[in-house]
């Protein structure tokens, strides 16, 4: 048996096309929705993700605008730049990009976001609306998740789902999306014991730990649903070799690049499991996606327009 493996790109694409075309509904009735990145300093790592976040705006046609306060800059300051934004109409969301300088407040700085206008899903106020399953703007990520399995039509409702890592941004947020999703949840970490065995019991088994290739084939059931959130650059050569044996083109970038992106989940995993998720190529595609669903959602939201 080999997964079926389950094209992220391909679902981003469909979800990037349908807010194309409801942000252009929007923009011929005067309603753009507009997007307002905050990346301070120049963090080379938060420049790309930035980068190709204000690139998907422009080509699902939603406005955006780009802050770089330097890395100097005060928790005060960037809280009269989140308040400005708040105020700001054409603006429906706003972002920003973590990690902040030690200096900053982190915290305060994304409790002043307004919740109708926090993208990322992250503000106490939309994590409440997600546990008591209101209307509210979900983390990119897993809302990305979500999609992925609604689209590859694979049951969910009455489901065993594991889902190994509890972080604000992934693994809390994940599951409590399966919950409201009627999954049977359960929430693994670094004290969990026998992780493989309860891992075993999923039928849905999600891999958000950053740990690359922890999860080998003793943690899955067979037929079972693989997502793997992980994204690990691999640079040890004995490493490379665990995870990437025989594989030509993974050779090739490793040869040239000196190291390569590998997921949570070993590639022998495809082996057993049903469906899994690439790395690169499954979730990853999805969070940027997502963040363009969550624009657009924001902007209807605020402006009272039902959703198609
Ligand atoms: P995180 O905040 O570091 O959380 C990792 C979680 O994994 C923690 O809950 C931790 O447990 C658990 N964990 C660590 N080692 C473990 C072990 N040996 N056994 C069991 N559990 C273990 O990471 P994150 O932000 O959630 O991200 C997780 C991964 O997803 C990373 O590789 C990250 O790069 C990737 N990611 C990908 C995307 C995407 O767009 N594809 C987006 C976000 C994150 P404790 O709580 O006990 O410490």
């Amino acid at each position: 048996m080999s997964a079926v493996i389950l094209d992220g790109n391909k679902i981003a694409a469909e979800i990037r096309a349908e807010v194309a075309a409801e942000v252009k509904a929007m923009t011929a009735a005067g309603a753009r929705p507009g997007l307002a990145v905050i990346l301070v300093g120049h963090n080379p790592a938060s420049e790309v993700y930035v980068r190709g976040k204000v690139k998907a705006c422009g080509e699902v046609g939603i406005y955006s605008e780009q802050h770089a306060p330097p890395d100097s800059i005060s928790t005060e300051n960037l809280l009269h730049l989140v308040t400005d934004l708040n105020r700001r109409e054409e603006i429906d969301g706003i972002l920003v990009q973590l990690p902040l300088p030690p200096q900053v407040d982190a915290k305060r700085v994304l409790l002043a976001v307004d919740p109708a206008k926090d993208v990322d899903g992250f503000h106490p106020m939309n994590v409440g609306f997600l546990s008591t399953q209101r209307p509210g703007l979900v983390p990119c990520t897993p809302a990305g998740i979500m999609e992925i399995l609604r689209r590859s039509k694979i049951a969910v409702a009455g489901q065993e789902a594991v889902v190994v890592g509890r972080s604000d941004i992934v693994g809390k947020p994940t599951a409590m999306l399966l919950i409201n999703a009627n999954a049977t949840v359960t929430v693994c970490h670094s004290k969990t014991r026998d992780l493989p065995g309860v891992c075993r019991r999923a039928d849905i088994l999600v891999a958000a730990i950053g740990r690359a290739g922890m999860v080998t084939r003793d943690y899955v059931k067979p037929g079972a649903t693989v997502i793997d959130v992980g994204m690990n650059q691999v640079t040890d050569r004995k490493e490379f070799e665990r995870l990437c044996a025989r594989n030509a083109k993974r050779e090739e970038t490793f040869r040239t690049r000196g190291s390569t992106l590998v997921g949570d989940v070993h590639p022998e995993v495809a082996a057993i499991a049903g469906a899994l998720t690439p790395v690169p190529g499954g979730v990853g595609p999805l969070t940027i996606a997502m963040l363009m669903a969550n624009t657009l959602r924001a902007a209807k939201l605020r402006r009272k327009i039902k959703s198609s």
